[in-house]
C-alpha cells in the first residue's frame, strides 16, 4: 500500500515538472550590483524576467536586449526593480547580447553585457482545408478591419512606464490549453500564419479572470477576435482575451488580479467556444503560459 503512494505521488511530482519546467536563474553584475535573469528556457516566445538584487546606489537600471529598451522599475517602494522581457515567436535561433546601464546620481554610467543564446523551437504545424470564402473576408469588411488594426497599433503604442500587475500572473481559466502557441497554420495553399496565443476551451458562459491587475485599455467587438478585452499592466505588458460572448468590464476601468472581466464564447472567427488568451510584451508575442511561472511575488 506504502509502495503504491509513494509511486502515485512520483508520478505526480513528474507530471509537475512537466506542466511546470523550473526557471533557470542567471545572475550578471553592473557597478558592482547583481541583476538576475529568470527564465523558463531561451527560446522563441519565451519571457525573461530581470531583477536588481541588492540595494542599488544608482539613479536608474536599463537594459537593451532585441532592439527594445526597458527600464528596470519597482511597483512599490522598497520593492526590488525589474523588467519582464519579451522573446517574440519569430526571433531566429542565434546568440544575442544583453546590455545593462546603471546610471549614477551623478550622471555617470557603468555598462555590463552578456551573451544569451536563443535554442529553436519547433512549433507545431496544422494544415487545414477550407471554403475560399471563409479565409479571405468579405471586401466589405475590408476597411473595418484596416480600422480595427490601426486602433490596435494604438493601444500597443501608449504604454504606462510603472508597473500595474500584483504579484504573479494567473491562468484566466481553470480548464487545460491547447498546445497550439506559435503554431504556423496553412489554409488551403496560403503562406503560413502564426497563431499568436493559446486557445482554452470551455463551456459557453463560463467566465474569465483577469490574469493580473491593470487596465482595460479595450473591450469592444473585433471582426477576427470578436468580443475581445485587452488589458494593460504596465512596463509594456499587455493580455489580450478573445471570442467572448459577453463583456463585464468596459475601457478605463482598473481591475484587479483575479477580477471577472467576460465569459466564454465563440464570437468573430471561432468554431466553437473557447477563449484566445495572448500577450504582448512591448509588441514581442510571447507564451502566455511562459508568464504565469514567472516569480513576480
Ligand atoms: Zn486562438
Amino acid at each position: 500500500m506504502k509502495k503504491r503512494i509513494y509511486f502515485l505521488l512520483l508520478i505526480l511530482v513528474c507530471l509537475g515538472a512537466a506542466l511546470f519546467p523550473s526557471n533557470t536563474y542567471q545572475t550578471l553584475t553592473v557597478d558592482g550590483m547583481p541583476v538576475e535573469f529568470v527564465f523558463r528556457s531561451l527560446q522563441p516566445g519565451e519571457v525573461i524576467l530581470a531583477v536588481l538584487k541588492g540595494e542599488p546606489p544608482v539613479k536608474a537600471v536599463r537594459l537593451q536586449f532585441l532592439g527594445k529598451k526597458y527600464i528596470l522599475s519597482a511597483s512599490r517602494p522598497g520593492e526590488k526593480p525589474f523588467a519582464l522581457i519579451g522573446v517574440d515567436l519569430d526571433v531566429k535561433p542565434q546568440s544575442y547580447v544583453i546590455r545593462i546601464t546603471a546610471e549614477k546620481e551623478d550622471g555617470t554610467k557603468e555598462d555590463a553585457r552578456q551573451e544569451f543564446l536563443m535554442d529553436p523551437k519547433n512549433f507545431s504545424q496544422k494544415r487545414f482545408w477550407i471554403k475560399e470564402s471563409l479565409i479571405a473576408p468579405p471586401p466589405q469588411e475590408l476597411e473595418r478591419i484596416r480600422r480595427e488594426q490601426e486602433l490596435l497599433q494604438d493601444i500597443y503604442n501608449c504604454i504606462t512606464p510603472e508597473w500595474l500587475g500584483t504579484g504573479s500572473f494567473i491562468p484566466p481559466l481553470d480548464q487545460e490549453a491547447f498546445p497550439n502557441f506559435g503554431q504556423r497554420r496553412i489554409y488551403n495553399k496560403r503562406p503560413p500564419s502564426v497563431h499568436a496565443g493559446v486557445d482554452i476551451g470551455a463551456p459557453w458562459g463560463t467566465p474569465i479572470r483577469a490574469a493580473n491587475s491593470g487596465k482595460v485599455v479595450l473591450a469592444s467587438s473585433l471582426y477576427f477576435s470578436g468580443k475581445t478585452v485587452i488589458i494593460e499592466h504596465g512596463q509594456g505588458v499587455f493580455s489580450i482575451y478573445g471570442h467572448m460572448s459577453k463583456f463585464l468590464v468596459k475601457r478605463g476601468d482598473v481591475i484587479k488580479k483575479g477580477a471577472l472581466i467576460g465569459k466564454v464564447g465563440s464570437t468573430g472567427r471561432s468554431t466553437g467556444p473557447h477563449l484566445h488568451w495572448a500577450l504582448k510584451i512591448y509588441e514581442s508575442r510571447v507564451d502566455p503560459f511562459a508568464l504565469v511561472g514567472m516569480p513576480l511575488d
